[in-house]
């Protein structure tokens, strides 16, 4: 039993996270933990969060100016020789404090570095090695596990290798996946968890994790159009994991009895989703017992959305064979082609046949955001659940995902196993707070604090400008290229979300008649010209075929340090590569 553990905290510290004040203010939430953990590691970053906090009111500068000037006296950083430390020489080790601050110091600056580094345009994206160079080892860089200890030395230098080998997901110039950017208030509210290091699972250890994130689900329900008496969420650790809570909840709704009986007790049930649509939904259905046989995919139009007219086709023959469809998924933003399903007429037909729908909303959710862009969504609180990822179109940093669903009670009831040792049903406070058993986890990482963090920071306002600018940048390069000698769009529209597909054909291939050799030749430039930006690490952008449609370039934007010259950047850099292909 750990009720009665004295303090194990060393001497009092009078900053310690007594002073965390009500979640009135980011800075103060941030502060109070961050003095109380790791002192100048913590005033460090609140001195950035201040200066750039307007809001801050002068006395809370000065206080914390002083408390700063106390810290600064207490551990200035000094030239440590590391060769001689280890890690037993750190907190909590006797007289460790000196030695733990100086260690910290130094991993700040070497984060800090990167940092600034990431968003200096002349600084690669990625310095690329093959897996066997990495494996045999670099320069006073060796991935082997050791026996003995190493010194802080060499740890410090592991940890400048680790990002110097790895790639720059926040540069300017990364366009290779939907989440990238490097948001600093993100970042702040990334080390805070760890230094937090709770979990998720009650409201016992996580109080203050717990509420934002009840606070931050009901935000979001009310963005999609819910009423104050619906709606139920919880985060995962991605839109693969939220899809799969959708269509788990959607067999709880129809099939309860599946929970305890297993998958005999129910019909064979038919899922339902575009053939563009995302493979976390095969993989959902072959991890709960489905069957990948059993998603039925939809067709698509040339932009890549589901033609409902298919889906009622569908939905009637699956009833005349006797499968029983539950499940229909509308993509809100395509991962390849940023496609919209048209929620509406999908809703109309599984109202009508009593199908649950679901919106996977893990690039497009994020829309809802911009008063200018929501309207792609346009019926999604018709929806009986809802993914949304503020880790790829919101630039909050990875992991942060939700799934939302519209009906309360059914994430608990699909889920809840009520293990005694957690879920208590007679502890001392209101353990409807003790949301943890709603998850499929049993540990959950704390997801919630960055994205509320950075939300305070920009406000909803801030996000939309985000959002707007990257789709403002998106409609650039496609103006930019529709016309443009050499480049050919895969579908002749504007784009519906940040994504824009496209071939390049180099000089030697324009000339030569449509067929198969030309399709063939064409298939191998995308592969050619990315290897040639990863070898040279200027910019990077992913490629892929689609159908019968040979390979292109996808390219998409997320990043809030993109401008049009780096848009142009990454024309200039596909015309240069492919010149002489
Ligand atoms: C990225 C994506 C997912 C999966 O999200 P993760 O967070 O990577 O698991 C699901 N659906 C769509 C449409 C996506 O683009």
């Amino acid at each position: 039993m750990a009720a009665s553990a004295p303090s194990t905290g060393g001497e009092p510290d009078p900053n310690n996270s007594t002073n965390l004040r009500p979640p009135g203010s980011s800075y103060d939430a941030w502060c109070g933990v961050a003095h109380g953990c790791t002192r100048k590691l913590g005033m460090k970053i609140c001195g950035f969060l201040q200066k750039n906090n307007s809001l801050e009111s002068s006395f809370r500068e000065r206080s914390a100016k002083t408390l700063l000037d106390h810290q600064e006296t207490r551990f200035r950083h000094t030239e440590t020789d590391f060769s001689n430390l280890y890690a037993r020489d750190l907190l909590p080790a006797k007289n460790g404090e000196e030695a733990t601050m100086q260690f910290l110091l130094e991993v700040v600056d070497i984060l800090t570095n990167y940092i600034r580094k990431t968003f200096d345009r002349s600084t690669k994206v990625l310095d690329f090695h093959h897996p066997h160079q990495l494996l045999e080892g670099m320069e006073g860089f060796n991935l082997e596990l050791s026996d003995q200890p190493e010194s802080l030395e060499q740890i410090l230098v592991d940890c400048r290798d680790t990002l110097k080998y790895g790639v720059r997901t926040g540069h300017p110039r990364f366009f290779n996946q939907l989440s990238t950017g490097l948001d600093i208030v993100g970042l702040a509210g990334e080390w805070l968890t760890s230094t937090a290091n709770t979990n998720m699972f009650t409201y016992e250890i996580a109080p203050v994790f717990v509420l934002m994130e009840q606070l931050t689900l009901r935000k979001m329900m009310d963005i999609v159009g819910w009423r104050d008496d619906e709606g139920d969420g919880i985060f995962s650790p991605g839109g693969a994991i939220s899809n799969m809570y959708s269509v788990m909840v959607a067999r709880y709704k129809y099939f309860p009895e599946v929970k305890t009986k297993g998958m005999c007790a129910a019909p064979r049930l038919v899922l339902f989703t575009s053939e563009h649509s995302h493979y976390s939904f095969k993989k959902a259905s072959a991890a709960l017992g489905f069957g990948t046989d059993n998603v039925i995919l939809l067709n698509t139009d040339d932009k890549g959305r589901v033609i409902a007219a298919d889906l009622e086709a569908k939905v009637i023959a699956a009833k005349q064979k006797g499968y029983v469809p539950i499940y229909v998924n509308a993509t809100a933003g395509t991962t390849v082609y940023g496609a919209f399903d048209p929620i509406n007429e999908i809703a109309d037909i599984c109202e009508k046949y009593n199908i649950w729908l679901h919106v996977d909303g893990a690039w497009g959710g994020s829309l809802l955001m911009s008063r200018k862009h929501r309207h792609k969504l346009s019926g999604v609180e018709r929806a009986n659940s809802v993914t949304w990822n503020p880790h790829k179109m919101m630039g909050v940093p990875l992991q942060c995902s939700a799934i939302l669903v519209r009906e309360r009670g059914l994430l608990e009831g699909c889920n809840s196993m009520c293990a005694g040792y957690l879920f208590q049903p007679d502890k001392q406070y209101d353990v409807t707070y003790d949301t943890g058993d709603k998850a499929i986890q049993c540990g959950r990482h704390v997801d919630i604090f960055k994205f509320w963090l950075m939300w305070k920071a920009k406000g909803t306002i801030g996000f939309e400008q985000h959002i707007d600018k990257c789709l403002d940048l998106a409609a650039y390069l496609y103006n930019k290229i529709k016309n443009r000698d050499g480049y050919k769009m895969v579908y002749d529209a504007e784009p519906q979300h940040t994504n824009v597909c496209f071939w390049f054909f180099p000089p030697s291939l324009r000339g030569l008649p449509d067929g198969k050799d030309k399709r063939e030749r064409l298939h191998k430039v995308a592969p050619k010209i990315k290897a040639m930006m990863m070898e040279s690490g200027s910019t990077m952008v992913g490629y892929q075929p689609q159908g019968d449609k040979v390979n292109f370039f996808r390219m998409v934007i997320s990043n809030h340090a993109a401008t049009r010259s780096d848009i142009d950047f990454l024309t200039d850099e596909i015309e240069r590569l492919g010149q002489d292909l």
